[in-house]
């Protein structure tokens, strides 16, 4: 192991390291945040490019750099390759190194380090996959949750705790069996943060989905509106792929309206859904496509095309994934940090919801209500893991006056 000095001096002069380790992580998070939530696997094939298949030789992955010397184009077919991806090494690798002056500034030992960077890569992998389909997969969760386990039971000094949360959690450890080592009181730290911030957010949520939950929607004139087995398409907008318009199993798509065109892989499957002048009501859900108490499994159903006067669709206010990642905070935070994360994120998300909510309204579009958390709930985690202390003080020693 490192001593002191050794470790100081490391911390000095890492910031180049602690930038290429982040550039290349990076890197990497642009490959799970296109392939996780399509349920592509993360290491086979290897990297290449999406429009020609063409497979990335080394100095084509240079993280930064490569977008720059190729100049936004695939060698091969020429096709352009998005901004973001040097965007997003190019910010993980600056948050590498804010953690690495952090830890430098603050003396944390080094798995400290590693966790807090594991958080980096969670958090920005999150708030994009977030933004792109309106869902956190729990394969981000999970993982963020047996990490903050594994580096409690492993290195119980990572799991930085705070004076209230641990004299509590101490006060519970004594009266259950008299082992207070710090490894018992930082498992009950997590446990009790994952218990208490996944548990507030999930009533939020669920308070949420009922007030929200449904949004029901006149068409006047009546809009086209097609359903295959993979999509949903509303009038003139983009086909949704079923996945992004049922968020729960519960969730069911609404219809009422004319058919204009059924096509099924067994014509005898429903006469129902028949073409016809008569009105019906159509029910699409998890199961399939329902109409005069007959379900259709969406593997038998070709093309529907209805001519809708009215559609009830789900609306999910506040993701179950969101729920996670604040289980996920309360791991790694303890109860009181991840209660302020809480405050923090709905703080922000709350101004920045109403911000982008006014502009869609102002430029005469409808806003379905819905707002993807899962960014806020990312930035107020990283400037909580960047200024932890100046935060703990100021809420807990100069605001509630505690200490
Ligand atoms: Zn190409």
């Amino acid at each position: 192991m490192l001593d002191q000095v050794q470790i100081e001096l490391l911390y000095r002069h890492g910031h180049y390291a602690a930038f290429v380790l982040g550039a290349c992580l990076g890197s990497f998070l642009n490959v799970c945040i296109w392939r996780i939530p399509n349920n592509m696997s993360i290491i086979t094939p290897g990297s290449h490019c999406p429009k020609c298949s063409h497979a990335l030789s080394w100095h084509e992955n240079i993280p930064i750099l490569a977008w720059l010397l190729l100049r936004a184009r695939c060698r091969w077919c020429k096709s352009r390759i998005s901004v973001r991806y040097p965007l997003v090494e190019a910010l993980v690798a600056i948050l590498f190194v804010a953690v690495w002056q952090r830890a430098a500034e603050f003396g944390w030992p080094l798995p400290s380090l590693f966790v807090g960077w594991f958080l980096v890569c969670i958090l920005v992998a999150v708030t994009l996959v977030d933004c792109d389909h309106r869902i956190i997969p729990n394969k981000f969760t999970y993982t963020g949750l047996v990490i903050a386990l594994a580096a409690a039971l492993i290195w119980p000094q990572t799991h930085a705790l705070d004076r209230i949360t641990a004299e509590f959690a101490q006060m519970v450890a004594r009266c259950w069996d008299g082992i207070y080592g710090r490894r018992q009181i930082v498992v009950l730290d997590l446990v009790l943060g994952v218990i208490l911030s996944g548990g507030v957010f999930w009533l939020f949520s669920a308070v949420g989905h009922v007030i929200l939950g449904r949004d029901r929607q006149q068409l006047e004139p009546p809009a086209t509106v097609v359903l295959t087995p993979d999509n949903l398409q509303i009038a003139a907008a983009e086909p949704t792929a079923w996945k992004d318009v049922l968020y729960t199993d519960a969730d069911r798509v609404e219809l009422i309206g004319k058919v204009v065109a059924a096509d099924f892989k067994d014509p005898e499957s429903d006469p129902t859904l028949a073409p016809g002048e008569d009105e019906v009501r159509i029910v699409a859900d998890d199961m399939g496509i329902n109409a005069g108490g007959v379900t259709v499994p969406m593997t038998a159903v070709g093309l529907v095309v209805v001519e809708a006067r009215q559609i009830v669709l789900p609306r999910l206010a506040i993701g179950l994934g969101d729920v996670k990642l604040f289980a996920v905070l309360g791991a790694f935070f303890g109860p009181a940090g991840a209660v302020i994360v809480l405050v923090m994120s709905c703080s922000i998300g709350f101004v920045a919801g109403l911000g982008f909510g006014i502009v869609r309204l102002l430029r005469g579009r409808r806003w379905d209500g819905s707002i993807c958390f899962g960014p806020y709930i990312s930035v107020a985690a990283l400037i909580y893991l960047l200024r932890r202390d100046e935060i703990l003080s100021f809420v807990l020693w100069h605001w509630l006056r505690l200490g």
